[in-house]
């Protein structure tokens, strides 16, 4: 954030460090603009309003992952305020303040690869300096469910609007989650403890739904919870104690000397709203109105940029077959890459681009294999295997369905031709049908089909075989 250390996850420990994050003396920060763009692009994304002037500030505190007895941060003039998240669920979850501030350096209390260090710590301070926001909401979120749901959407705004990577293992995201009860009916929600860093989703819904119960306990026996800081076991499920909370004046926040007031120039909101893409709850809409999806297959496939573009990309190819590329993208494309271990995003990406290997195959090629099936000339079966055969060939899925022998026969006077001979060869079925037992006219089809050895389009040689007999 403040200097030009490389921001990488997994380098050597303390491998990218550098006298201004390691809090040399003398060394001065100086604030790196393209996070500071990245940071207004995001609030703009969440519907905050950025404000043209704020101020960094020094939070003190001492931590041995903390070099310089500080960390840079923004108090009381943060970058961004107000905005809200939309919930899948409907509602909205509204946006306290987004702050620009550096990481801080990350404690090892085991050698990496090695064992434990009874007793002792490392510190690794290549995160350190690392360019962060922190996005705070107002204490509105009412249940686990929707804190998980709230930050599923914030990650995928993150990846849409390329201010993060959102890679939580890696630290990329992280969650701190307040809570706190109020009897059912009041207003004033009562004292809250912090469960800090969470980092994935299910952990957060766990650590709250342990958190709930336990203030619940605590209150049942009319006992008072303790403000204070908690983390949070994954193997157990349950929080412990850290800290007791600090307050804000612990932290003996004031101005930071070394760095002048972030002021935004004229135009430079503006640059970033403008390079604002379409956003997921907006395309999210766009493909329920515009290709007929119902409200969770739109979600599914608005759930990334790389799906979204890669499915669009398809339709344009295919414009008729919206809703049917729809499924085959959710089952068949997502199960091939899957089978073939290509990550998900990466794949779609490079399909969309041309590319093999690592690749889903291209959407024009799908749409091409979606457009025989609808026209009747490949069976759903038979497609599938078009699918596989297609994905890293240069073959067209045409010459392949012909090469495969697997065109269904629409071709009215050999379908007739089927037709005749079937009734001919089957009078019992035939006089059953006209009988009334409609059920013969499967058995009838799966002549024709016979016949045909298996090339018969199914619906046509039926509609035949109905008027024949009729
Ligand atoms: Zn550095």
């Amino acid at each position: 954030m403040f200097c030009r250390c490389e921001n990488r996850f997994g380098a050597e420990p303390n491998e990218l460090v550098c006298p201004v994050c390691l809090g040399y003396p003398g060394a001065l920060p100086v604030t790196n603009q393209h996070a500071v763009d990245l940071a207004i692009r995001l609030a703009l994304a969440l519907g905050c309003k950025v404000r043209p002037r704020s101020v960094f500030a020094r939070k003190n505190y001492f931590y041995p992952d903390l070099p310089k007895g500080y960390q840079i941060s923004q108090y009381d003039e943060p970058l961004a305020k107000g905005g809200a998240v939309p919930l899948p669920s409907g509602g909205n979850v509204r946006l306290h303040r987004i702050h620009l501030e550096e990481d801080a350096g990350k404690l090892l209390h085991e050698v990496p690869g090695g064992g434990p260090l009874p007793g002792r710590s490392l510190v690794d301070f290549n995160r350190c300096g690392v360019p962060l926001v922190e996005i705070v909401t107002e204490p509105e979120i009412r249940s686990p469910e929707d804190a998980q749901a709230y930050l599923q959407t914030l990650h995928q705004v993150l990846l849409y609007t390329d201010a993060s990577d959102g890679n939580m293992e890696e630290g990329s995201l992280r969650c701190d989650a307040n809570l706190s009860l109020r009897p059912a009916g009041s207003d004033t929600l009562g004292t809250k403890t912090e469960v800090k860093n969470l980092n994935s989703f299910r952990h957060v819904a766990k650590a709250l739904e342990y958190e709930r119960e336990r203030q619940l306990h605590i209150l049942a026996a009319g006992a008072r919870v303790e403000q204070e800081t908690r983390s949070f076991d994954p193997a157990s499920g349950a929080t412990r104690s850290l800290r007791s909370k600090e307050e804000a004046h612990d932290y003996r926040y004031f101005p930071e000397p070394d760095l002048s007031v972030l002021v935004l120039a004229e135009g430079r909101i503006e640059r970033q709203a403008e390079v604002l893409p379409e956003l997921p709850w907006a395309k999210s809409a766009r493909f329920r109105d515009s290709y007929g999806l119902r409200a969770e297959e739109a979600a599914l496939l608005s759930g990334s940029v790389a799906l979204a573009t890669y499915y669009e990309r398809a339709v344009a190819a295919h414009p008729a077959g919206a809703r049917s590329i729809a499924n085959w993208v959710m089952t068949e494309i997502l199960r091939e890459l899957k089978e073939r271990k290509i990550p998900r995003d990466a794949g779609l990406l490079a399909g969309d681009s041309g590319g093999s290997g690592k690749a889903a195959i291209p959407p024009d090629r799908l749409a091409a294999i979606v457009a025989l099936v609808d026209s009747g000339e490949l069976s759903t079966t038979a497609a599938k295997d078009v699918l596989s055969e297609a994905w890293d060939s240069e073959e067209t899925p045409d010459r392949i369905v012909d090469r495969l022998g697997l065109r269904q026969v629409r071709d009215d006077d050999q379908l007739e031709a089927w037709a005749d001979a079937a009734i001919a060869a089957n009078g019992k079925a035939a006089d059953e049908y006209r009988g009334g037992r409609k059920q013969a006219l499967g058995y009838l089809v799966g002549q024709v089909m016979k016949a045909s050895r298996g090339s018969a389009e199914p619906r046509a040689a039926q509609e035949i075989l109905r008027r024949k007999l009729a």
